[in-house]
């Protein structure tokens, strides 16, 4: 185990004679979607590859859209050289620099994708804003080590524009900004927003460090939200610095971007995250329950994640660049702790109410304990083969599985929260656990790797237990139920009922869909009738209905969600049975569907005579 510190790489970097790239990047054509880049890169005489970063840090994948890099010209003192792509590597090109040539002008453009597309490669610009990746925006040299490659970076935003990044700024001069020079690390960790309406909310300091808020929309109003709102935030920065103890940042700034004409998502860095929903996700209340977790997931991040990392999902930085394959075995640690975590920082900082915590969880423990895919597929396997399952569709995802290691994470580490506070009689938690392992001293930005003995190790110090062999079953063994004892433990149980909670119709109107899982096995979209889940097994796929079809009409009437959804209510009573009108290409069939169990949905109910120590576990800690 070893801890290296960027922010003392930086130092070196500095104080070295290693001489840094320059890279210019002007976005004032961004609305137009057409960065320009111009880099001037170190070189010597001889065979030189210039590499395009592949493996994105967070998202697990060779998700780098090399597809999007056009114009490319490579110049020594003034004359063009010419490049060949690797026939391989479709992310080299291969040149030889002439002798006598120290550095290389460099130059292409970027062009970001439209409204499509996964991940921060998907849609980052509209008429008023736009997200920056600089691993977007950059060639570097192959044999370059990425933590101690010295960039110096400068941006042009678009006139009158604002923005927000955790680089630090050295400058800036109209619409110039030249950052300080920093390693490549570091650059590609910090992204930056901007946008024409634009606005910087200061949540409060943390042991001397500064958090913020930067909020980029495509109107005013989506700038303006209840002011309860930020408050919320501002309580989410001191519960998750309650939880950890320590923080190994600087500074750090949501960039919270707002846009219907944008990809959804969040990304996680050391110092900041790129959250990114609709329009109206910071103003509306129901788009902001059905997303609450999402700003305290990418901040858990920033230490289970960032500052802890499996070794597997680190192989760049010390030892190179992008280039390296990542493993993402531990993935049910990286992402599956910061989704439990993230969830129950949502109510210790009030973003969640208590109902919608347990809202959220019972519909996470029906979905995996429906999972029919949990019969051939272990959920390591689904962490293991990641970087394959993020861009696959919903058709059949029941089956298939998808990246199943985020909800069921919540349910694995919900029940070792359980176990510790039951077996130390409520001395100790996982809370305990993660200022061992996530907090130390605060800081710069530092990556201590971990493996699995590590965490076991780290959960033995904190409660003595064959925590190994518990979570080799849970993690490495096929099931047919899901891991449901932390909600047992913890004082409730999973129960369905035909009632939809506040959380479930406003994740239902956010997903634009009418989930009818646990009654027909049915996942419609809302506002077309495509189906985009048929449950394996359930009475819809019995009768003969798949996935990626389209429900036309319910008992002879037009599909709208209300009428399928009364229908289903109504076999509850008895006697009315269900004819489904699929289209499925150019044909129409009608399907009987056999079922009279009327609308079912999860809830948890309390489990009487128990103690309740999932109400513990959501209370604030922030003193
Ligand atoms: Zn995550």
């Amino acid at each position: 185990m070893f801890l290296r510190s960027l922010a003392a790489l930086a130092f070196v970097c500095g104080a070295s004679a290693q001489t840094p790239a320059r890279l210019r990047v002007d976005a004032t054509d961004v609305t137009r979607r057409v960065i320009h880049v111009r880099m001037t890169i170190p070189a010597n005489a001889g065979a030189m590859t210039l590499l395009y970063p592949e493996w994105i840090p967070g998202e697990h994948m060779p998700s780098g859209p090399i597809s999007n890099l056009v114009g490319l010209e490579i110049r020594g003192a003034g004359r063009v050289i010419p490049w060949r792509r690797d026939d391989v590597n479709m992310y080299a090109f291969h040149i030889e620099v002439p002798s006598g040539l120290s550095s290389l002008d460099v130059a292409f453009d970027f062009i970001p994708a439209p409204e499509t597309g996964a991940f921060s490669s998907g849609g980052s610009t509209t008429s008023k804003l736009a997200v920056l990746n600089w691993n977007q925006l950059l060639l570097y040299p192959q044999g370059a080590t990425a933590d101690t490659f010295p960039v110096e970076a400068s941006l042009r935003v678009p006139n009158g524009w604002r923005y927000g990044t955790a680089l630090p700024i050295q400058r800036e001069s109209g619409n110039e900004i030249e950052f300080q020079p920093a390693p490549l690390t570091t650059i590609v960790d910090s992204p930056i927003s901007m946008g024409a309406y634009y606005r910087t909310i200061d949540l409060g300091s943390e042991g001397g460090a500064p958090h913020f808020l930067n909020l980029a929309a495509d109107s005013e109003r989506a700038l303006d939200p209840p002011a309860e709102v930020i408050t919320h935030y501002k309580q989410l920065v001191r519960e998750a610095n309650a939880l950890f103890g320590a923080r190994h940042y600087r500074d750090y700034h949501f960039l919270f971007t707002l846009s219907d004409h944008i990809t959804h998502f969040g990304l996680e860095h050391h110092e900041s995250s790129d959250d990114r929903l609709g329009e109206r996700a910071f103003v509306d209340p129901e788009p902001l329950r059905a997303a609450a977790y999402l700003l305290p997931h990418e901040f858990v991040h920033s230490w289970n994640g960032k500052y802890r990392r499996p070794a597997g999902l680190m192989p760049n930085g010390k030892d190179g660049g992008y280039e390296l394959p990542m493993k993402g075995e531990l993935l049910w640690v990286y992402e599956g702790l910061t989704n439990y975590l993230g969830e129950i920082l949502a109510p210790r900082s009030g973003l969640w109410t208590p109902e919608d915590y347990r809202e959220s969880l019972a519909a996470t423990a029906a979905e995996m304990d429906t999972t029919f895919g949990r019969a051939w597929r272990p959920l390591e396997d689904t962490a293991v083969a990641a970087q394959i399952l993020y861009d696959v569709g919903a058709d059949y995802e029941n089956y298939r599985r998808s990246v199943d290691y985020y909800p069921e994470g919540t349910l694995i580490w919900l029940e070792i929260d359980a176990m510790l506070r039951e077996q130390s009689r409520g001395a100790r938690s996982l809370d305990d656990f993660c200022r061992l392992f996530h907090g130390g001293v605060s800081g710069a930005p530092a990556v201590k790797p971990y493996t699995f003995d590590d965490v076991v190790t780290a959960l033995n110090t904190v409660q003595p237990y064959d925590w190994a062999g518990h979570l080799r079953k849970r993690v490495q063994a096929t099931s047919e139920h899901a891991p449901l004892g932390g909600i047992e433990r913890s004082g409730w149980k999973l129960v369905y009922t035909n009632v939809r909670s506040d959380l479930w119709k406003a994740v239902e109107e956010e997903h634009k869909r009418v989930d009818l899982t646990y009654s027909i096995g049915l996942k419609v979209n809302s506002e077309d009738g495509t189906i985009i889940d048929v449950r394996y097994g359930g009475v819809a796929q019995k009768a003969g209905i798949s996935p990626a079809t389209k429900l036309i009409a319910v008992n002879t009437r037009a599909f709208s969600p209300t009428v399928l959804r009364e229908t289903v209510a109504k076999t509850a009573e008895g006697g009315q049975s269900i004819e489904l009108l699929i289209k499925t290409g150019d044909y129409y069939e009608t399907h009987r569907v056999e079922y009279q169990g009327g609308e079912r949905y999860p809830h948890l109910v309390r489990a009487e005579g128990t103690p309740d120590l999932l109400t513990q576990i959501i209370a604030p800690k922030a003193k």
